[in-house]
């Protein structure tokens, strides 16, 4: 890909934008950013533009946009939306950002995407590599673009990249040296003319350059991976709670290991790994699975499992008081996420549940609250949806704020249970975002 000299248009000026715009001047290209959306929404991206000289407009997207030789378009921007149909019909070149950085990388590409623990996984991996002794770069939906440090990664050093299916559709090379696919169930099907398998094929274009010197990590226990898997070259990796695998990761007797051609190479005790649930233990098959893949050392990996603090907002501990555990997952903005989070504890859970409703089907999780939870917290707009649909079979109270539910659950919960905010709601009816949630609930606990 030659850059220098070459008028590249960036569409969206959020982090891997901006991220993409940095990196082609660095090539000596010429970026013009565009977004449509409001300048004092973007406050932040337009400093980092103007310091690096980068040209850009916002508030739509100019003819100018068009006058380019190759379109960089950011995840968040639509495939049908109007400046990326026009571009398509003048013929223009696009790709993703993780498809313009992972041409400028020289290391080791490390690519995880999934329906559901993208974040959790892809931290634990790089913590794993950090904790290896090997110099690691965490990039991708989970914070700094890929673009940020493509450059800097020399040719044995590690990227570790959260990858999205909105990253897959526009890539044209990339070619990680992993690949895991964690899970796919429905999900972003807006985006798909809501046709499953578009979301699927999507995923499955991790491993479309992939040959038989890369691999491919995948879910054994994932209906859909199995029944949709396309042909393919790389070396498959499968991981498993349920089944041994001659080549990959499994649980069995409260072990995990992996082998490889039917040999064993690696063991550890479940109970070495420390973040909750067994969606976890999985997800920590998959980042083991990657690590062997390069040959860690053993002893360093099981100490990179132990020492892991898992994500903030994910069934992230807060603390104990007087026997009664309060735990954050502000991140649970599905019904399946809390159906997974429930799983996850044998105690007694007193549940803050709700914020903006998204349609939620509730009766995914009436079984498992019936059997886990001792009393719901109903907050924000679907207060009265939550107390409607589940006041029958469980006790439930309705409360204005999230402090006020702590408050309750705090006078309520007896030693050994647990005060869990899991909210199955997105949060922007009383909050910034699930970030913000999840610290007025750490703080407000803190200072119980
Ligand atoms: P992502 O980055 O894909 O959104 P996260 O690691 O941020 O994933 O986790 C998001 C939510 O999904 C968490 O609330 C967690 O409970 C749930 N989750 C995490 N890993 C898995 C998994 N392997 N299968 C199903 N759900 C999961």
């Amino acid at each position: 890909m030659e850059i220098p000299g070459k008028k590249i248009s960036v569409i969206g000026a959020v982090r891997s934008g901006t991220g993409a715009a940095k990196l082609i001047k660095r090539l000596d290209g010429k970026p013009f950013v565009s977004d449509s959306g409001d300048l004092k929404k973007l406050e932040k991206q337009i400093k980092i533009l103007k310091d690096n000289e980068i040209e850009f407009e916002t508030g739509r997207h100019s003819d100018k946009v068009y006058d380019c030789d190759l379109m960089v378009v950011s995840p968040g921007v639509p495939l049908n939306s109007k400046v990326i149909l026009t571009a398509k019909e003048k013929n223009i070149k696009m790709i993703s950002e993780v498809e313009l950085a992972s041409v400028f990388c020289k290391g080791n590409i490390i690519a995880i995407t999934g329906t559901n623990g993208k974040t959790t996984t892809t931290s634990l991996c790089g913590h794993l590599l950090k904790t290896c002794g090997a110099k690691t770069y965490v990039v991708g939906n989970i914070g700094d673009a890929f673009s940020e440090v493509a450059l800097e990664v020399k040719k044995d050093e590690f990227v570790v990249l959260e990858v999205s299916s909105f990253q897959l559709d526009l890539i044209d090379t990339f070619k990680p040296k992993a690949a895991a696919i964690l899970n796919i169930t429905p999900d972003h099907l807006n985006r798909y003319e809501n046709k499953f398998e578009n979301y699927v094929y999507s995923k499955f274009r991790i491993f479309k350059n992939q040959d038989n010197s890369d691999y491919l990590i995948l879910n054994k226990d994932d209906k859909t991976i199995n029944k949709f898997l396309s042909p393919h070259e790389s070396n498959d990796l499968y991981f498993s709670l349920n089944e041994v695998q001659d080549n990959g990761c499994f649980r069995l007797n409260e072990k995990i290991i992996y082998n490889k051609k039917g040999k064993k190479e690696f063991e550890c005790d479940v109970t070495d790994i420390p973040i909750p649930g067994e969606h976890n233990i999985a997800n920590a098959m998959a980042a083991i699975s990657a690590l062997k893949i390069f040959g860690f050392d053993n002893e360093k990996i099981k100490e990179g499992l132990k020492t892991f603090k898992g994500v903030e907002h994910r069934l992230e501990f807060v603390r104990e008081l007087d026997g009664v555990k309060y735990i954050n997952d502000s991140k649970a903005t599905n019904v399946d996420s809390v159906w997974y989070a429930l799983r996850s504890f044998s105690e007694p859970v007193f549940l803050i549940l709700g914020g903006q409703d998204k349609g939620n089907d509730y009766n995914q999780i009436k079984d498992l609250v019936i059997e886990k939870v001792e009393k719901i917290y109903a907050i924000g707009s679907s207060a009265d949806i939550i107390f409607n649909f589940f006041h029958k079979d469980v006790k439930v109270e309705i409360k204005n704020t999230l402090q006020e539910a702590i408050i309750s659950a705090n006078k309520e919960a007896r030693q050994g249970e647990i005060v869990l905010l899991s909210p199955a709601c997105a949060s922007f009816d009383q909050f910034e975002d699930y970030q913000h949630r999840g610290r007025v609930f750490k703080e407000f606990v803190n200072n119980l």
